[in-house]
């Protein structure tokens, strides 16, 4: 299967203090991998370069034959082949789910808006939420507003997801139902990289698993021999 992320060699800095140190990683056509690592070891600074909400200062970073690190390549494109869901769901809290998924397809694809609403119906549906279609955030649970931050991203039609503790602002209660529609875009086939601290999730869900430290990937696995048989020493339990 073809890489449809590619990171060569990626350093970072925020002054003098380096955030990323020399990462290197690929992602396969439809592998979901699952990034894991204390506090502080880089994780989200990694999925910012990815789609270029930070630059990177030394290496290159690939999104199919597109370059992320390239400059000339247009930021729009870049954002439109990655589709990035946070820890706080950002929806636009005077749209209604609908309108917060169709935003961006009408206005960045120009897609028209009959068309782009039956697909964003198709998503609410995917999420469980086809009957919020019409109610604004704060109507909203935190699980169902992660839900539909997630059918937003997915309007635009990613070729590769990016999730950054996606469950980590949540309720207990709510975490199930982010997961479970996350699982279901892996079992679909869509590329994913997933920062995380759901470990039952990670090994169940993930192809591979990289646990990151100070800002480098320190072990990288298929989940089941990562989490059973560490091969490096960590720093702490998380
Ligand atoms: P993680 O997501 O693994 O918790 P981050 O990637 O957010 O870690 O951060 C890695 C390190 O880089 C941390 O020490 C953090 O304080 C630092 N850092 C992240 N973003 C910035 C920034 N914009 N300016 C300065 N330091 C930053
Ligand atoms: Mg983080």
């Amino acid at each position: 299967m073809a890489d449809r992320i590619r990171i060569e060699n990626v350093s970072k800095w925020f002054g003098d203090f380096q955030a990323l140190k020399n990462v290197s990683l690929s992602v396969k056509e439809g592998e979901v991998v699952m990034v894991i690592g204390p506090s502080g070891s880089g994780k989200s600074t990694l999925l910012r370069c990815v789609n270029r909400l930070e630059t990177v200062d030394e290496g290159r970073i690939w999104i199919d034959q597109d370059e992320v690190t390239d400059p000339r390549v247009d930021i729009r494109k870049i954002r439109e082949e990655s589709g990035m869901v946070f820890q706080s769901f950002n929806l636009f809290p005077h749209l209604t789910a609908l309108q917060n998924i169709t935003l961006a397809p009408i206005h960045v694809l120009r897609e028209k808006k009959a068309s782009a609403e039956k697909r964003a119906y198709e998503l609410l549906e995917r999420v469980g939420l086809k009957d919020k279609a019409h109610s604004y955030p704060a109507q909203l649970s935190g699980g169902q507003q992660q839900r539909v931050a997630i059918a937003r991203a997915l309007a635009m039609k990613p070729k590769v997801m990016l999730f950054d503790e996606p469950t980590s602002a949540l309720d207990p209660e709510m975490v199930g139902e982010v997961l479970l529609v996350i699982r279901d875009l892996a079992e679909d086939g869509m590329t994913m990289m997933i920062v995380t601290h759901e470990m039952g999730f990670a090994r169940e869900v993930g192809d591979r698993v990289i646990f990151m430290d100070e800002g480098r990937i320190i072990e990288e696995n298929v989940p089941d021999l990562l989490f059973d048989h560490p091969q490096q020493k960590r720093t702490q339990d998380f």
